[in-house]
């Protein structure tokens, strides 16, 4: 069996054994004699499943009762449009925060709905750091951020202070790398397909006292109430994807929880930061040392040219997804939950040996 490196910014690497608990029984789940592809949602065993993922959910991020759970379809782009349809709609005011591609598309979507108001943005600076002085608007209804701005290579390691107005964190590619407390948010939301299983389903926390204030003349599936409600089963839910998130949350509770995660996370953006910042300007990393993500690192050449032909032996070296999207260009490397340390040592090898060679 091959195994690459996979660095791909999402979806993106999941842990093997998470995948290969899925083939195990893949054919015949659990003695039922059939595919759970092909269970109803309804079925008993697709229950425990959903409970289960519900529940190391809740373990593994230290969510208290008083926030609800919600397993969404429709990405976290259907997010962006959906928070302010709920919270902001009736002549609200809602704070965001600009740090990149995905934070201006959330804005976008708010703007269609009520007035969203960009407090502060590090757009003039090409985003290379998150901003610091946020002039926050008293009484809005929430305060957005993007906690890892996945394409700019940023992330908020100190989430701002919004005293009585909450806080909504998009979480799509930092969720579960650290401990977080979430207390500090009045919603969390992230897609799975980084850190938590295959793409097809959101993640939505939201604690109860906002749940109160949405708008109640939504449409039912546009209405945070109707999941809540029938615990994310209104309609039919992507049941494989939720039956994976579910595997990879039990591996990463029995490999050491969030802390060992974190550690291990953190060690890996210091390998990575550290052998640019030694390369003597030959790698180098444009984003301001405080805010460098630790999920998705992206650094430059000194050519184009020598950045495609790295592309290029990188892949024949099966090291896959190092490209960055034109909106920032350049190289991007994603190291989420998943990639191990041995294939962060054993890229950094690579881009040693490049430097030699093409240095
Ligand atoms: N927010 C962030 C931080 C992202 O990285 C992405 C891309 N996966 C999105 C939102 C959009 O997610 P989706 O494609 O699932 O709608």
């Amino acid at each position: 069996m091959k195994r690459v490196h996979n660095f791909y910014p999402g979806p993106g690497a999941l842990p093997l054994e998470a995948i290969e608990y899925a083939q195990n029984e893949l054919v015949d789940f659990q003695g039922t004699g059939m595919s759970l592809l092909e269970m109803s949602h309804r079925s008993t065993a697709y229950q425990e499943v959903h409970d289960e993922a519900y529940a190391l959910l809740r373990e593994l991020m230290e969510l208290p009762e008083n926030y609800h759970i919600m397993f969404l379809q429709g990405g976290a782009s259907l997010q962006f449009a959906m928070l302010p349809m709920n919270l902001l709609a009736g002549g609200k005011v809602a704070d965001y925060i600009d740090t990149g591609v995905w934070s201006t598309r959330a804005i976008t979507e708010a703007k269609i709905v009520g007035q969203a108001n960009v407090i502060a943005s590090s757009k003039d600076d090409d985003y290379n750091h998150v901003p610091k002085d946020l002039p926050f608007t008293p009484g809005a209804a929430y305060v957005h951020l993007t906690s890892n701005n996945t394409i700019m290579g940023t992330q908020w390691f100190k989430y701002p202070d919004t005293g009585d107005v909450p806080l909504i964190g998009d979480m799509s590619s930092d969720i579960l790398c650290r401990k977080v407390d979430p207390t500090q948010f009045g919603v969390i939301y992230a897609g799975a397909h980084k850190n938590l299983g295959p793409s097809g389903t959101t993640i939505v926390m939201m604690r109860d006292d906002l749940l109160a204030k949405c708008d109640p003349s939504l449409p039912t599936l546009l209405k945070y109430s109707t999941h809540v409600e029938n615990q994310s089963m209104f309609n039919t839910p992507v049941t494989f994807t939720i039956y994976m998130v579910r595997n990879v949350l039990r591996h990463l509770k029995a490999t050491g929880g969030i802390e060992a995660m974190e550690k291990q996370n953190f060690a890996k953006g210091e390998l990575f930061y550290n052998f640019l910042d030694n390369s003597g300007g030959y790698y180098t990393c444009p984003i301001a040392k405080e805010d460098r993500s630790i999920m998705n690192i992206v650094f430059n050449m000194p050519t184009t040219e020598l950045e495609e032909k790295f592309v290029a032996e990188a892949i024949k070296n099966d090291f896959i997804g190092l490209k960055n999207l034109p909106q920032r260009g350049h190289l991007r490397i994603s190291l989420y939950n998943s990639v191990s340390i041995e294939s962060v040592r054993t890229v950094l090898e690579f881009m040693k040996e490049f430097q030699r060679v093409n240095g």
